[in-house]
């Protein structure tokens, strides 16, 4: 069987577990995590970075940071997994949800202004695939009403957007290192800050709502409980295991570069006398190689190919299900034909077994196993 996904592995993740566990520290914040803070505001250029226990967990300390009430409206893509939204709603805010482009299955730019209201806290975005929204459109809107923008990042860690790196462009941005993403410490996140108001609460309320990290820099001479707060920092076990990956940043995405690139290449011609659309990466975008899918003509066809590679021994998936037709969604109004593309799109996509350590001899059984397929 060819599954979907493995977890990316480099071989040093033991050695420097290991080490945490020597260094005597494994709660969080110790050595490893200090390593992979700093190796991630560098390589991003961004002034702050916390890991956090998910990518889930990042987005509900950006929903609490921005303080969002009861009625708050955020604005987020149909086209996403639950937890872009599902963190604001926790703290009682209503979603409104937009429409995607058909090219890059990114929010459209060109819909978000219709959905503002006075009451919109927060704009969330997320680069699909790791292929950056357009920014500057999206910046200049939610800049003109005075609306912040949090990224979520969860694909697009290393990517960029006319030349910037993805998740600088918020006034926070969220990572997921899911075993699912490019890099990885099977359960994980990041917030990115990027507007420094917010640094020294992030850190409160990822302490248990105490100041206990100015403690631990010598700024106070004890620490205390100053702020609501939760336990959002990972074991520096798993920041050791993510360090590891993160070092070998270049060979992941290089790899994963040349997956990506064989599928493209190999599947063109297929795809295109197939009525097959292939993914779509703007000129000005610099993708990372996150995921590799296909929109084929219809559902019926879709899920053909499924069957198809399934009794061939490959496992095809597909997402997401449009978040406005949800029971949840419908709650909050959501109804059919909302977002035409996002409903279209979620019959229409396959992601095809995608991951780091990918063999060629694995990647060309499924190219072939497709290219049986006639899908006209
Ligand atoms: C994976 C993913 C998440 C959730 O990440 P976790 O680390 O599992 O919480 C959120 N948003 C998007 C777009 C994702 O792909």
């Amino acid at each position: 069987m060819i599954s979907f996904n493995k977890p990316t592995s480099v071989g040093k993740e033991s050695v420097y577990m290991q080490q945490a566990l020597q260094n005597n520290h494994i709660s969080g914040d110790g050595q490893f995590t200090k390593k992979a803070h700093a190796l991630l505001e560098e390589t991003i250029g961004v002034p702050k970075v916390l890991l956090t226990t998910s990518c889930t967990h990042a987005l509900e300390m950006s929903a609490l940071l921005l303080e969002l009430q009861d009625g708050d409206e955020v604005i987020v893509p149909s086209f996403t997994f639950v937890s872009t939204i599902n963190a604001f709603v926790l703290r009682g805010a209503k979603a409104v949800f937009a429409d995607i482009r058909p090219d890059t299955l990114n929010m459209d730019e060109t819909k978000l202004e219709a959905l503002i209201t006075p009451k919109t806290r927060a704009i969330v975005v997320v680069h699909y695939a790791g292929v950056g929204c357009e920014m500057d459109a999206i910046m200049e809107i939610a800049n003109r009403h005075n609306i912040p923008v949090i990224e979520d990042n969860a694909h697009g860690l290393f990517g960029k957007y006319k030349g910037k790196q993805l998740g600088t462009f918020g006034v926070m941005a969220t990572q997921s290192f899911h075993e699912t993403k490019n890099f990885t410490s099977g359960e994980g996140g990041a917030l990115l800050i990027n507007d420094k108001k917010y640094i020294e609460e992030a850190e409160i309320l990822r302490e248990k709502g105490t100041n206990r990290s100015r403690f631990f820099r010598g700024q106070v001479d004890k620490y205390t409980w100053v702020n609501v707060g939760s336990s959002y920092l990972p074991s520096d076990i798993l920041a050791a295991f993510l360090t590891a990956q993160l070092e070998e940043r270049e060979q992941i995405q290089s790899r994963r570069q040349q997956i990506w690139e064989i599928y493209y290449k190999e599947l063109s011609a297929w795809a295109e006398e197939n009525h097959v659309q292939m993914p779509f990466v703007p000129a000005h975008c610099e993708q990372t190689y996150h995921m590799f899918y296909l929109l084929f003509p219809s559902l019926e066809k879709r899920q053909a190919a499924i069957a198809h590679l399934k009794e061939r021994g490959i496992q095809a998936v597909f997402h997401y299900l449009p978040l406005h037709l949800s029971p949840m969604g419908e709650k909050y109004g959501g109804r059919e034909g909302d977002c035409p593309v996002t409903e279209q799109v979620s019959d229409q996509l396959l992601r095809l077994p995608f991951y780091t350590n990918m063999t060629g001899e694995d990647q060309k059984r499924v190219i072939e196993s497709l290219k049986e397929l006639s899908v006209q």
